[in-house]
């Protein structure tokens, strides 16, 4: 642990907050978005800028610190913050700049998304994201960021044309596809493993206001839905994307009162096509079968990529299981009804998200995300605000996730996982790019001290 001495000469360098147990704002800045994590660590900078940052980088390597680097908090695993050691929170750092000629983005680590949706639709532009706003832009943008975008124009990964990075011997460097190119290949999926993001430059595409909502329909039918709509995306519009999932109906609007916690099945649509021909597009998911509701219509970017933050607001227990998906059969299909049909709690819920279309285009060796012929992205979610039903929401995830996982692919999105799933499964996940994200992470990172992520060891 460092002296005294050496904490108060890291606290007066800064231009941020150095916040430590004795603070009385301690507890709140140690909060993380999953409250099943109870994470205690030593120092928490809330860094202003980048020199904070190398300050803190430097300060931890060579104090023998461990250290968190933390976006949004949002990780569901936790890993956006250690016991014991130094967290660098970066979510006072939320300059954004829209380049609207350039049709480009700057961002820096401490935005959300929702941050970057405010400043991007004024212009009428769009980076690809998720299908949340509270999530912080650092944790998703480096692991892969997939959700309504990215049939349309790619994984987020797929627009990041350059980012600025502090690396662990504290030097500052930009990372582009021409400048420290292996860098820039490997922090495109590679997580927080090489370095603080300081801040990244993302492409821009016109998307403001499209076509969007869900639709739901009774559990019984959750098959026959199921297998239409994964047959139905593989000759739908790429502008066209919809995840499947298993829902409890949430009691209050914009559902209608009968519906109100009941069992059911959904695609929340995205159609990012010309507005005109929306009605067009949807005339074939319309005429497939009468749904027990239709919330689709017009609706601007922000409005919903925000539409989940209600019934998931911050300090609910959660844990994930997750898988990439090559196909369904009627087998696997079966497996997920069965499980899908016992959510244990309200806000519960298993999510398929397409990545096939533009994702799917790019090489598999262009970026560490390996599963460009994965067609879905599979996670199995249990939520609850109550931590007595923990272990209820632990056991169903597992237990829906044994059953599915020898139907599915070896490797799942870095994202959708917990801390626990072990260097096996992290191999799997990058399978062909795994030896040369480790060649990557042994240049910039050898000691590992950016390792309180999905860990690449070198
Ligand atoms: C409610 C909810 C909805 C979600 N929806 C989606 C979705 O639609 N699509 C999707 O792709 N994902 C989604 N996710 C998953 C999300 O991508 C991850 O949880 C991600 O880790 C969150 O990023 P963060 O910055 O908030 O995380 P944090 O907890 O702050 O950090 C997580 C990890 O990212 C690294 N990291 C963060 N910022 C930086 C940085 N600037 N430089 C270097 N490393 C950094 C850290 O090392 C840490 O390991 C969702 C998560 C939640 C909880």
């Amino acid at each position: 642990m460092p002296s005294d001495a050496a904490i108060a000469a890291l606290k007066s360098s800064l231009r941020g907050e150095l916040i430590q147990p004795t603070d009385p704002n301690y507890d709140d800045a140690r909060k993380l978005y999953n409250a099943m994590h109870d994470k205690r660590p030593r120092l928490i900078a809330a860094v202003a800028d980048v020199a904070d940052v190398i300050r803190c980088v430097n300060f931890a390597r060579d104090e023998k610190m461990i250290v968190a680097i933390q976006g949004g908090g949002h990780n569901a695993g936790g890993l956006g913050s250690v016991d014991d050691g130094l967290v660098i929170k970066l979510s006072r750092m939320k300059g954004i700049r829209v380049d609207p000629e350039a049709r480009t983005v700057r961002v820096e680590g401490g935005c959300t998304w929702g941050d970057v949706d405010h400043a991007t639709h004024a212009f009428g532009f769009a980076v690809p994201a998720g299908i949340i706003s509270t999530t912080g832009v650092g944790g998703l943008a480096l692991g892969g960021g997939l959700g309504h975008l990215t049939r349309g124009y790619g994984l987020t990964i797929d627009n990041i044309l350059e980012v600025d990075v502090v690396l662990a011997d504290g030097r500052f460097v930009t990372a582009n596809a021409k400048k420290n190119s292996d860098l820039f290949w490997a922090v495109r999926g590679g997580g927080g493993n090489f370095g603080v993001v300081t801040s990244f430059l993302f492409r821009l595409h016109p998307v403001h206001t499209y076509y969007a909502g869900p639709i739901l329909w009774d559990l019984s039918e959750a098959a026959e839905v199921m297998k239409w709509w994964h047959k139905f995306l593989t000759k739908a519009p790429k502008e066209l994307t919809g995840f499947f999932m298993f829902l409890t109906v949430p009691p209050g609007p914009p559902f209608p009162q009968h519906l109100h916690l009941k069992k059911m099945c959904a695609v929340a649509w995205c159609y990012s096509g010309p507005l005109k021909s929306a009605e067009k597009v949807f005339k074939p998911i319309r005429a497939f079968k009468k749904p027990a509701l239709d919330l689709v219509g017009p609706i601007p970017h922000p409005v919903w990529n925000s539409m989940f933050d209600g019934l998931y607001p911050p300090g609910h227990q959660w844990y994930w299981k997750a898988d990439f998906v090559k196909d369904l059969s009627d087998e696997a299909i079966a497996l997920h009804v069965k499980h899908g049909s016992e959510l244990p709690t309200m806000q519960s819920t298993m999510h398929m998200y397409p990545i096939d279309g533009v994702a799917s285009k790019v090489k598999a060796d262009a970026t560490p995300w390996g599963y460009r012929d994965a067609r879905f992205a599979e996670v199995i979610v249990g939520v609850d605000p109550d931590p007595g039903n923990k272990d209820k929401l632990v056991a169903w995830a597992r237990d829906y996730w044994n059953a599915l996982h020898p139907h599915n692919l070896p490797g799942a999105y870095v994202n959708f996982m917990m801390a626990d799933e072990g260097d096996d499964r992290i191999k799997a996940t990058y399978g062909k790019n795994y030896k040369k994200i480790v060649a990557i992470k042994k240049k910039y990172d050898k000691n590992n001290l950016f390792r309180v992520n999905q860990n690449i060891k070198a």
